[in-house]
């Protein structure tokens, strides 16, 4: 069987783990969790990176941080995992269901404004599969009603926005890097991985205190082994959002590695691509779609089938020759919990991905030939 995913481990990760323990400090923010955050800010711009224990403790620290209070309103698309939408309900939000664009699953920015009410508080934004959202219009939005836009960049590390109008500087600017609060996920399924995992990033400079603070079970802990208060106590509200050593010490072994990691990914990615391509002008089965402004990073390689029933015979007769391909997110605003709550609208871009498109095996140690499997078996599937 191609399983559809299998996490990948760079050979450091035991080791690191072991310097973790040997050294005496296994609970958070120690070497490794320092060492970890200062490679992002450097790396990708982030002004203040803090480690969590998921990308959904990240987004719940960010929901805090935006001071979502009950019945302000946060515009989330539909088609995202449900911790995208969870964290800010825990504060008592009212979830906007936004569309998401009819060739790609990524929010639809055009039909942001229309959603805003007095009520709206935030905007956030999900790159699916690692491609950016039109960021440069979500900013512009946010800046003519005074929103904040925090970024799901969970699927999205080492991707990048590249239109070039943002802060007029012509340059690319890596996804999380934007918003004033981002949140990646480190968990097992993604790029680079430590089991569970998350980081929270702040690049508003007004956030970065409490931030710390929240993240610290409510107190100013940090500032306090910084030296900068002479006693450390209750100053806020906040959880235990920080991970241990032995979970930071995992991560940077992957961290090690990551342009390794996201080189072969892109060559699988590749290789997907071009034996398919072609192939939907005959079929109407749908490739990835990367609008010119985003680049790729290989997080997620994916097809739109025509149909929930054809999606449904091609899962099955991939699993036949032994291939595992999994469809993906649900439509939020139709699912059991929020179906009640929801305005009503109707999302039909958002329902076509939920129905329609299909995920095919992608991991590091996936082999070419099991690629070209792969793309056989689909091309016969449509000769049929
Ligand atoms: C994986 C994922 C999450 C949740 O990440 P965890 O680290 O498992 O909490 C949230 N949003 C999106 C878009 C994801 O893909």
């Amino acid at each position: 069987m191609i399983t559809f995913n299998k996490p990948y481990l760079t050979g450091k990760e035991t080791q690191y783990i072991e310097e973790a323990v040997r050294s005496m400090h296994i609970s958070g923010n120690g070497i490794f969790t320092k060492k970890c955050q200062q490679f992002f800010e450097q790396k990708y711009g982030f002004k203040k990176c803090l480690l969590t224990t998921s990308c959904t403790d990240a987004l719940e620290m960010c929901a805090i941080l935006a001071d979502i209070q009950p019945n302000d309103e946060v515009i989330i698309p539909s088609y995202t995992f449900v911790s995208t939408a969870l964290a800010f309900v825990r504060q008592g939000a009212k979830i906007v269901f936004a569309d998401s664009e009819a060739n790609n699953p990524n929010i639809d920015a055009d039909k942001i404004e229309a959603l805003i009410t007095p009520k709206t508080k935030a905007i956030v934004p999900v790159h699916y599969a690692g491609a950016a959202c039109d960021m440069e219009k979500i900013m512009q939005i946010a800046e003519k009603y005074n929103l904040l836009v925090i970024e799901d960049a969970a699927q999205a590390i080492d991707s990048f926005y590249c239109r070039g109008a943002i802060n007029r500087a012509p340059t690319q600017r890596a996804l999380g890097s934007i918003g004033h609060l981002a949140a990646f996920s480190f968990h097992e399924t993604k790029n680079i991985i430590s089991g569970e995992g998350g980081m929270l990033v702040v690049n508003d400079e007004r956030f970065v205190r409490r931030a710390e603070i929240i993240w610290e079970k409510g107190t100013n802990r940090a500032e306090f082994f910084r030296g900068e208060v002479n006693k450390y106590g209750w100053v806020d509200t906040g959880s235990s959002f920080l991970p241990s050593e032995i979970i930071a010490a995992f991560l940077w072994a992957q961290i090690e590695h990551l342009d390794d990691i996201q080189n072969r990914r892109k060559i699988l990615w590749n290789l997907y691509y071009s034996n398919l391509l072609g192939f939907e002008n005959l079929t109407g089965l749908g490739l990835p779609n990367i609008p010119s402004y985003a680049t790729n990073n290989a997080h997620m390689f994916y097809l739109t089938c025509n149909s929930l029933d054809e999606r449904t015979k091609l899962i099955a007769y991939l699993k036949e020759y032994e291939v595992l391909a999994v469809f993906h997110y649900l439509s939020l605003h139709s699912s059991d919990f929020y179906a009640q709550k929801h305005d009503g609208r109707k999302l039909p871009n958002c329902d076509k991905f939920a129905d329609c498109l299909v995920r095919l095996p992608m991991f590091y140690e996936l082999k070419k030939e099991e690629i070209e499997k792969i793309c056989n078996v689909i091309k016969k599937f449509y000769e049929k």
